[in-house]
């Protein structure tokens, strides 16, 4: 019923009716939440959500971490869908194509950055992220994501997802996918180099997922001994619960740990001329001081920071995992239950990906 609503809408210019789960102040609890969406522009498809993945990213936000979060948000960028609108001018999708959103569904499209299809590092500043944003082509109206029935987003950044792809598995490829895949490549990670991945939830699950399948000898760091064996039976060596003791060394580490850490830790464990790509992004509260005589000490080695990717390099990350098979380990559950997934993905209880789905919101 919602959808015929959305599709008269879509076709008479008006603004798009949506429903979602939003948390109305960094302590509260979500709360379903009706709210509009930007009208469909001429470049801009409306998707239907089937799924959406939960990110840690998400409790960053929503409990104001980082910074402070606009309220009501709908968090959400991991998000996979069918095109049910398409405006005048669009070429990439036609009605019925499945698609994926990530992080971002704007930028300038102009600057070097974005020419490079590097538009999260929009040098004009106008990148948009997908909730928790405003949305500079859009009159600043703040952006609401994926914990919602539908999405309006130009179709430069929706992502094409063949039709026979499992679509709960498809949505935390559009975050925790190319965050792990972009630095993998970025590191040119080839056969036989050793690589570890430290933290081993959503990010880290995909990380070891793709530099196995990269030719990788890949290691593990959690913090206790718990998912071992899924460890082992996704192909990793070892899973290490502690970094102390460990005699060898890596070619890359990746970190996705989303709490404070002392990242010397892992700068040790490299080899020469090794690189650590740190990922997760702790609150801005518990960020660490670096040991500048430690990083002395540990000098021919590589730290650098890397963030999603931008859409070429999604749709390629994207077209690799189908190809190869690669899929998140995932546990689907209602849309009712996002505050318990939070809880269990801050408590050490969760295991990898949440994935909402969206049929189980309430009309
Ligand atoms: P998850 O909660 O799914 O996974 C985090 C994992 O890290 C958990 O398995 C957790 O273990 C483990 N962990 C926590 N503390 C430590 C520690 N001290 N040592 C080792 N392991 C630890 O989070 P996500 O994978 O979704 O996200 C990870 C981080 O990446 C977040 O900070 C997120 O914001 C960030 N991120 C960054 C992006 C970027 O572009 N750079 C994009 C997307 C996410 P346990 O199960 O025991 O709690
Ligand atoms: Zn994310």
């Amino acid at each position: 019923m919602l959808l015929s609503e959305n599709l008269t809408q879509a076709k008479e210019g008006q603004r798009i009716s949506a429903k979602g789960y939003a948390i109305q102040t960094k302590d509260s609890n979500f709360e379903s939440f009706s709210f509009t969406r930007h009208a469909l522009g001429d470049y801009d498809v409306l998707i239907e959500i089937y799924y959406a993945g939960i990110c840690h990213s998400d409790i960053h936000s929503a409990r104001s971490e980082w910074h402070k979060g606009i309220y009501p948000m709908v968090p959400g960028h991991e998000i996979a869908g069918k095109v049910v609108a398409i405006g005048k001018k669009v070429s990439k999708f036609q009605i019925g194509d499945n698609a994926g959103v990530g992080c971002m569904v704007n930028s300038c499209g102009e600057c070097e950055s974005c020419k490079k299809s590097q538009e999260q590092f929009c040098e004009n500043g106008k990148m948009v992220l997908t909730y928790d944003c405003k949305d500079c082509f859009h009159n600043n109206e703040p952006t609401y994501g994926g914990y919602s029935n539908n999405i309006v987003v130009s179709e430069k950044f929706a992502i094409k997802v063949p039709q026979n792809a499992p679509l709960e598995k498809v949505a935390p490829l559009l975050c925790a996918g190319i965050t792990t895949y972009s630095p993998l490549k970025f590191s040119q990670v080839k056969k036989g180099d050793k690589v570890g991945v430290a933290g081993f939830g959503g990010l880290g699950m995909m990380a070891v997922k793709y530099a196995i399948k990269m030719g990788a000898e890949v290691s593990i760091f959690a913090r206790n001994k718990k998912k071992e064996k899924e460890a082992l039976a996704m192909g990793a060596k070892a899973l290490y619960d502690s970094t102390s003791d460990i005699q060898e060394r890596f070619n890359l580490i990746i970190s996705t740990i989303p709490t404070a850490y002392n990242p010397m830790e892992y700068v040790n464990l490299l080899k020469y001329g090794g690189e650590l790509a740190i990922v997760g992004l702790p609150p801005t509260n518990e960020s660490v001081k670096t040991d500048m005589t430690r990083l002395i000490f540990n000098a021919g080695k590589k730290v650098y920071g890397s963030m999603i990717g931008g859409i070429k390099e999604t749709q390629e990350m994207l077209d690799f995992s189908l190809q190869h098979q690669i899929y998140p380990e995932i546990e689907i559950i209602r849309a009712n239950e996002i505050d318990k997934a939070y809880t269990n993905l801050t408590n050490g209880k969760a295991k990898f990906r949440y994935v909402i789905d969206m049929n189980t919101l309430e009309s």
